[in-house]
């Protein structure tokens, strides 16, 4: 489906990155695989060069505009296009109270999910062959507080009008976007979440949260043109006819 198509996906060194860089590498996309981490980026490409994928790692921080800028240039050196990005590098921390919480570690919550998601777009849109596509992951916390996530809340908040200013700016002929909110998935972040024993959300069990493959499944499809008319739009896996028009079982 993604042939002859390259797809830069962020925070894809674990968690519902590496799943959604492993689903566009499955439609036979070429793919970066990026996040601060090397070592696991070069663990997720070499599995997808495994099973007869391309895959490139390259270590970047997204609140490093000079490191994401390095990020577009090695990708354009390597593949000669971009056509997907997969903007999903996001942080859960600081989870504290507004009155006790770190100003600081505030403020680099904000600096990595909507400074850094606006760096990657911004660079993104600049860097598409014509027709791009962005897949912005969400939150349903952009859409409402949670006790003890003011920093997250508030960063996705942002980042799901950055979505919105895009969809308004530019026409989904030459940048479609869509936000997409996951749901709660099995991965590393939900462990930081059940730990901290802050809000509701870290009371719940592992066995209700979505597996990675899941979201990627519908991440990859965002990507496909079967979801031109979504385009725009914030979207999210409570929606039962996105999972069913996407392919999932549940
Ligand atoms: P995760 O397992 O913690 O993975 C987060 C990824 O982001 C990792 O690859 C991490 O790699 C990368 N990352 C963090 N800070 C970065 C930075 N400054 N620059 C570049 N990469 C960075 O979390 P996940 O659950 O897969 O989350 C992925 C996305 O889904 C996030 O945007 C999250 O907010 C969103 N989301 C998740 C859930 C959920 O229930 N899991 C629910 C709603 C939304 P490095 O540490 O190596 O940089």
């Amino acid at each position: 489906m993604f042939r002859d198509k390259v797809a830069i996906i962020t925070g894809a060194s674990r968690g519902i990155g590496a799943a959604a860089a492993q689903a566009l590498a499955a439609g036979s996309a070429s793919i970066v695989v990026t996040a601060r981490d090397a070592q696991s980026c070069e663990a997720v490409a070499a599995g997808i060069r495994h099973h007869g994928g391309k895959a490139l790692a390259v270590a970047c921080d997204v609140s490093k505009f000079d490191q994401v800028d390095a990020l577009f240039q090695k990708t354009i050196e390597a593949y000669g296009s971009l056509h997907i990005l997969v903007n999903n590098a996001g942080v859960i921390d600081p989870i504290a109270s507004l009155r006790d919480g770190d100003a600081e570690e505030w403020a680099q919550s904000i600096s990595i999910n909507l400074v850094g998601g606006y760096y990657v777009a911004k660079s993104a849109i600049n860097a598409f062959s014509a027709p791009g596509v962005i897949v912005n992951v969400s939150s349903g916390a952009a859409h409402g507080p949670r006790e003890g996530w003011s920093a997250y809340c508030a960063g996705k908040a942002g980042f799901a009008m950055v979505t919105q200013s895009i969809a308004h700016e530019i026409p989904a002929e030459e940048v479609r976007v869509y936000g997409y909110a996951p749901g709660t998935v099995d991965t590393d972040m939900q462990g930081r979440i059940r730990d901290s024993g802050v809000n509701p959300i870290s009371q719940m069990k592992r066995e209700d949260h979505w597996d990675p493959a899941e979201p990627a499944k519908v991440i990859a499809w965002l990507c496909s043109p079967d979801a031109v008319d979504l385009a725009g739009q914030e979207l999210s896996m409570s929606d039962v006819d996105l999972r069913r028009r996407a392919g999932l079982s549940r």
